[in-house]
């Protein structure tokens, strides 16, 4: 398959952020920057700053002690934390010793933990004291050799009456007492005794995994995806030259995206550093809490994901907040409704522009231009030195302009492979080109539009459908809030489209009547036959609304009739 595409450039010139570039190692840009701006602060905390030559030193002591408990080049270190400034540390201070980060999600039962630590194998395990126990049960049942614990009071007084977020409801007040031994360390304990002299394993960034991140699980396992130390950072620099009118050592980034989602690593966390901005960190969303954040920090750029915005708009007191200081929102990790973006513009003056990639893309892979030209209903276009392009599932080559087809990527962004899966690795590539699940087209000038998800098309008495379209007819009705649509068996269309939503609050509305209007707005084969009122929808971490827990759900209930 040839790429002669010439893409319209929106980006200020047309350097390239891969070629011929100085190939460095993620962590020697916080090196760089602690030397260049010791004094700067890179991160806030509840009320706590750090600077860059503190997270620089912190993240050497924890090297210092990660080396000296037998960690080498190589070796898989998890890191199972909310955000917080030892989510900073450890990520950095575990490159500083050469090794492998495994995000770990803190929400993790014990059966996913395990699978998690037996497939990466990882050595070494970093938690939070109250996830402690968690990891206790699976621990003998996997390679690791060593636990660090660290204390929501490691870096501050946590206020008493907060329920810390990723905690589950039987943790919260149950007192951890971690007692030092061979296997079980206090992270406290480890930085105030570690030095700053590390030997620092040399790093080839084009082969040697800085990340191993745990995806899909929706047929099976979750699987590691291979980030290199060149994957992070050029995606990272894709990113600076996309927002090129950002000042570099001059914004403030709100951290609220989770640190141990590939989007929240690179786009806030990693960028942050390679830019040399303010991190104003929060464990948890809460529209309130943002609000005040943003007011109180002047942020400059915040990252999200659509169901951030949504909860913004919706929160009644948006209005007394100051958000003038907002210059750029970046919408990821699922499709952001046009009435949300324009409404969230017109309440901020900010700019709110959307991504689009995946984990195998680390994450962003093609986004809305800032400062160019947007297009309505549209993710954008490639990121630099990033080609895209739709496979006809007619040919079996590249689609023509409006076909629709599976999306595939190529660019320096794209993973290695998949962790001791070379099979899987080759039944996502073609020719080349990352396959990447999701179904879209290309228009003349090159703008790319997701359909959706080639696994959650619902094919309903023949007819192909796509949740997406219903779920944006949905959005834009002035009672809903949230809206998910999923297909459900059906004795004689095969399957039929059933629709999930959630009302604002002292809204009204009744099955018919939004049935009558879907079908104002849609064929009427795509117009729900169920609706379901719900409170709330199953969400992710970055808060994507998951499909598949409604599916499951459904698939359960059929089986206990
Ligand atoms: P993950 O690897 O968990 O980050 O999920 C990646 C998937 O999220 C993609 O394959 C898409 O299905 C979805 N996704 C991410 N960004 C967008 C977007 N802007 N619009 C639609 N879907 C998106």
């Amino acid at each position: 398959m040839t790429n002669d595409k010439k893409w319209i450039v929106h980006y200020p010139d047309e350097v390239s952020v891969s070629i011929g570039q100085e190939f460095k190692s993620l962590q020697s840009y916080l090196r760089e920057a602690a030397e260049k701006h010791p004094e700067k602060v890179a991160l806030h905390f509840m009320g706590k700053e750090m600077t860059y030559q503190e997270v620089y030193q912190e993240a050497l002591r924890f090297a210092y002690q990660l080396q000296r408990l037998g960690v080498e080049k190589g070796d898989r270190v998890a890191i199972m934390l909310p955000n917080t400034p030892q989510s900073v540390i450890c990520y950095y201070g575990a490159l500083f010793a050469g090794a492998v980060v495994v995000q770990t999600n803190p929400l993790y039962v014990e059966r996913e933990i395990e699978h998690q630590m037996k497939d990466s194998g990882a050595k070494v395990i970093v938690c939070l004291d109250l996830l402690f126990p968690r990891v206790e049960k699976v621990r003998n049942r996997t390679n690791l050799e060593h636990v660090i614990v660290t204390g929501i009071k490691d870096y501050l007084p946590f206020p008493k009456n907060v329920i810390y977020p990723f905690i589950q409801k039987k943790e919260h007040g149950v007192v951890i007492k971690v007692k030092d031994d061979d296997y079980t360390h206090s992270f406290k304990t480890l930085l105030a005794t570690g030095k700053e002299e590390i030997e620092e394993p040399p790093i080839d960034p084009k082969e040697d995994l800085a990340l191993l991140q745990y995806t899909g699980g929706t047929t099976g396992p979750a699987k590691g995806v291979m980030l290199t130390h060149f994957n992070l950072v050029t995606n990272t620099r894709q990113c600076i030259h996309w927002s090129y009118k950002m000042k570099r050592g001059e914004e403030r980034i709100l951290g609220v995206l989770p640190f141990f989602h590939v989007y929240g690593m690179t786009i806030v966390m990693n960028f942050a550093i390679m830019h040399i901005a303010k991190m104003i960190i929060l464990p948890k969303f809460q529209p309130k809490e943002v609000l005040k954040t943003i007011e109180k920090h002047r942020i400059t750029l915040f990252p999200g994901a659509p169901t951030m915005y949504v909860g913004l708009i919706n929160e009644p007191s948006i209005s007394k907040y100051d958000l003038s200081s907002i210059e750029v929102c970046l919408s990821g990790s699922a499709p952001l409704p046009l009435e949300v973006q324009q409404k969230f513009e017109e309440l901020s003056g900010g700019k709110l522009v959307e991504g689009y990639g995946l984990t195998e893309t680390s994450p962003v892979a093609i986004a809305t231009p800032i400062w160019g030209k947007r297009k309505e209903g549209s993710i954008g276009i490639p990121w630099p030195d990033t080609d895209a392009a739709i496979l006809s599932p007619e040919t079996e080559e590249e689609a023509k302009p409006g076909e629709i087809g599976e999306l595939m990527v190529k660019g320096p962004q794209v993973m290695k492979g998949y962790w001791n899966l070379p099979e899987e690795t080759n039944a996502t590539f073609h020719d080349g080109w990352l396959l990447t699940g999701d179904m879209g087209y290309m228009d003349e000038d090159g703008y790319f539009y997701i359909v959706d998800r080639k696994k959650d098309m619902i094919i309903a008495g023949g007819f192909n459908i796509y949740p997406r379209e219903i779920e944006e007819v949905l959005y834009e009705h002035e009672a809903i809030q949230e809206a998910a649509v999923i297909g459900v068996p059906d004795p004689y269309r095969g399957e039929t489209v059933k629709a999930f939503v959630v009302l604002k609050e002292e809204k009204e509305v009744d099955e018919k009547e939004l049935e009558d209007y879907c079908r104002k707005h849609l064929a009427a084969y795509k117009v729900p036959r169920i609706f379901e009122f719900r409170d709330e929808l199953p969400k992710s971490m970055v808060g994507k609304i998951l499909r598949r827990v409604l599916v499951e759900e459904e698939e359960n209930k059929l089986k206990e009739q």
